[in-house]
C-alpha cells in the first residue's frame, strides 16, 4: 500500500493533476489491497477469539477448532465495513489531495521563489528536524492529536521505552500540551517524506 502511494504521489507531481486514468487504476488497486488487508485481519481476529476461548474450555472441544475458527470467519467478514473508509485508502486519498495542492502552490509562487529562497531554506531547516534527535527526519509521523512531527523510529523507541517504565510519553515540542502521545497517534506522512527527500537532493547539489 505504501508502494501504491508512493507511485501515486510520482504521478501526482509529474501530471500536476489527481484525475488521470493512472490514478484512477492506482485508487482501484489501493481499494483491492484494503480488502485484502481486512480479510486478513478478520481471519487473525478469528484465530486469536478461538484460541481464546478454547483456553476456558474442556480439551475436546479442540476437534472443533477448524470450524470455529472457520465460523468466526465467516461472521466477520459477513458484518458491513465500508473499504472506502479504511485508514489507508482514507490517507491515500489525503495523501494525493495534499500533494496536489502542494504541486500548484509551487507553481504558483515559482516566480516568487527566487526572492523567498533564504526564507524557505530557515523553514524547511526548522520543520524537517525531529525534535527528539535534532536531526533531519527520515520516516517523518505527524501526531494525529497535536500535530506535531517525529522521526518514526525514535518516537517509537521512546514510547516504548517510557510505557516499560510504566510512563507517559510527552510531546518533546516544546510548549506542546500533549502529556500522553500512543503509537496509534502516530501517522506516517508520505507526502512530508518526500519533501525532506526532496531538499535533502537539492541541499545536497547546491
Ligand atoms: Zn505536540
Amino acid at each position: 500500500m505504501d508502494i501504491v502511494s508512493d507511485v501515486a504521489l510520482d504521478l501526482v507531481e509529474a501530471q500536476g493533476t489527481d484525475d488521470s486514468p493512472s490514478l484512477r487504476k492506482l485508487d482501484q488497486m489501493m481499494l483491492e489491497c484494503a480488502a485484502l488487508d481486512r480479510e486478513i485481519n478478520c481471519f487473525v481476529e478469528s484465530v486469536e477469539q478461538t484460541t481464546a476461548r478454547v483456553r476456558q474450555e474442556p480439551p475436546h472441544a479442540m476437534f472443533s477448532l477448524l470450524n470455529s475458527v472457520k465460523d468466526r470467519f465467516a461472521e466477520l467478514m459477513d458484518t458491513d465495513a465500508d473499504i472506502q473508509r479504511h485508514s489507508k485508502v482514507v490517507a491515500f486519498r489525503d495523501n494525493i489531495r495534499k500533494s496536489v495542492a502542494q504541486v500548484n502552490q509551487m507553481a504558483a509562487s515559482n516566480i516568487e521563489e527566487e526572492l523567498d529562497e533564504d526564507i524557505a531554506v530557515t523553514q524547511s531547516q526548522t520543520n524537517f528536524t525531529c525534535p527528539l534527535t535534532q536531526l533531519e527526519m527520515v520516516n517523518p509521523v505527524r501526531n494525529k492529536k497535536c500535530q506535531h512531527y517525529y522521526d518514526q523510529e525514535a518516537a517509537l523507541s521512546m514510547i516504548k521505552n517510557k510505557h516499560n517504565n510504566k510512563k507517559k510519553f510527552r510531546c518533546p515540542v516544546v510548549g506542546c500540551g500533549n502529556m500522553d502521545v500512543k503509537q496509534s497517534d502516530l501517522e506516517l506522512d508520505l507526502v512530508m517524506k518526500r519533501r525532506i527527500q526532496t531538499h535533502r537532493r537539492q541541499s545536497g547539489n547546491s
